[in-house]
């Protein structure tokens, strides 16, 4: 059998990390057994689902790297194929027709309140034979009226559904629509899915997409219901705790290959290993290490494995993105090796975007100085030592190497009977404007000799003014 999975978001709401983590264990499902990974766009709620939440379903999946193999189907442009089907079972007695007005339905379930039963369409239209004239009619599913349904889940287990629990289903509605149910239905058999991965909040839809799916004469896919993703306080994910659209990790900095990562940890485990590749993931990744319960949203442990990622992959690979996130901001890079600054940077910063933000000094000189760095560290006092740096360097072959740079200022720290930090510290404020930067031999490679001696002359003016 080949593995035929499928991801099946409503554009209703922008795509969020938790439909981002369903949408990876149906990706990495299907690409660990050699499979057919379908997107389908779940678009029939017309009011609510929107062109720019479709776009960021297929932005951030390209963006993730999350391809499919088939699609995007959306089910707006399959009408036909649904009224197709409904044709058929009508035909063959597994649907009819119901003509019950909003008020004879209010009155059921009013008797059935009264007589404490739970309400329910109790199935009056089954035997109709005639159409009520001037009712545009719904079609109802014909629900079997005894036994069970069995999901067998992968990551439940059996779950056990009595055939009384479920009524008769509105399949078509007056207006002709289809209703959401029967549509899955139809496309999960159409596209010949084979498991279903999805969020266990549609563990209910499952038995009645069961019995409609063998009404159709079609066998059942697998089922997988995936637990719930939680925000950081054990509540259900909301836009509050950052269940935003997933295209606003890439704007914060987030490597696609460190996101899945982290949702591929997030309710799925392979002993203790915390790093993984998206390689790994495929060969590693199984439903039956799924975990039952829902697992809460850990920003730290996002940003840590993000930065793990970066410092994998280096700063010839990080500069590209660095740039992006530097040109979004509108810097101006020319001059200056991105390379080196991200491979400086990758150590202390967790997120493309804070590497940007840390690396904005590279770019232009200090506009000021921090005032708490200025008052420590250019005053009067340190200016001679500021002075004795500038020599030296100044002395220094160019281009510089940060070997050079940092053999020449423990010489010249030696020399004054001080630690390197003494020498170190006006220089980094000197050139940054902030006690904080890469190391300083790095820092004061990659600004070059003019823009360093540049800075350090406006720094021994201003240390010499306080
Ligand atoms: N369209 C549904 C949703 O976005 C998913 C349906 C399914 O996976 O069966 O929640
Ligand atoms: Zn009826």
């Amino acid at each position: 059998m080949t593995v035929r999975t499928r991801f099946a978001p409503s554009p209703t709401g922008m795509l969020h990390i938790g439909g981002v983590r369903t949408a990876l264990f149906s990706w990495l499902y299907a690409r660990r057994h050699q499979g057919t990974f379908i997107l389908r766009i779940e678009d029939t709620d017309r009011e609510r689902s929107t062109d720019q939440a479709i776009q960021v379903i297929l932005d951030g999946m390209k963006w993730l790297g999350l391809d499919a193999d088939e699609g995007p189907f959306y089910q707006t442009q399959r009408y036909p194929r649904y009224r197709e089907v409904i044709g058929q079972l009508l035909e063959s007695g597994h649907a009819y027709h119901c003509y019950c007005s909003r008020a004879d339905l209010d009155e059921m379930r009013a008797a059935q309140m009264a007589r404490k039963e739970k309400p329910r369409y109790d199935g009056r239209c089954r035997h109709r034979t005639a159409p009520v004239e001037g009712v545009t009619p719904v079609v109802r599913f014909r629900n079997p009226d005894q036994g069970q349904v069995v999901v067998d889940d992968i990551v439940h287990g059996p779950i056990v559904f009595r055939s009384e629990e479920l009524d008769d289903l509105i399949i078509l509605r007056s207006d002709g629509n289809p209703t959401y149910n029967f549509c899955v239905s139809v496309d999960d058999w159409d596209m010949g899915i084979t498991h279903v991965i999805r969020g266990d909040d549609h563990i209910n839809n499952t038995p009645r997409q069961i019995n409609m799916l063998r009404a159709m004469g079609a066998t059942p896919p697998v089922y997988a219901h995936l637990p719930m993703i939680l925000g950081p306080d054990g509540t259900k994910l909301s836009k509050r705790h950052g269940a935003v659209s997933v295209l606003e990790y890439k704007d914060a900095g987030f490597l696609p290959a460190a996101l899945l990562n982290y949702l591929g940890r997030l309710g799925w485990s392979h002993g203790d290993q915390e790093l993984f590749s998206l390689e790994e993931l495929v060969q590693l990744f199984d439903l039956d290490a799924v975990n039952k319960s829902a697992s809460a949203l850990n920003p730290d442990k996002l940003a840590w494995t993000n930065q793990q990622h970066m410092m994998r992959l280096g700063g010839s690979a990080l500069a590209p993105l660095l740039g992006e996130q530097l040109a979004s901001r509108g810097v101006q890079v020319e001059g200056i090796d991105l390379a080196a600054v991200a491979e400086a940077l990758k150590e202390r910063t967790r997120t493309l975007a804070e590497m940007a933000e840390g690396s904005l000094f590279f770019f232009h000189d200090p506009t000021g100085y921090e005032p708490k760095a200025a008052a420590k560290n250019l005053t009067a006092e340190t200016a001679p030592l500021l002075v004795a740096a500038r020599a030296v360097l100044a002395g220094l072959p160019t281009p510089w190497s940060g070997a050079g740079i940092d053999a020449a200022l423990k010489a010249l720290a030696a020399e004054l009977g001080a630690g390197l930090g003494k020498v170190a510290q006006p220089l980094r404020v000197a050139v940054c404007g902030s006690g904080v930067s890469p190391p300083i031999d790095a820092t004061l490679a990659i600004l070059g000799a003019e823009t360093v001696l540049r800075r350090v002359d406006r720094a021994i003016a201003h240390a010499r003014g306080s």
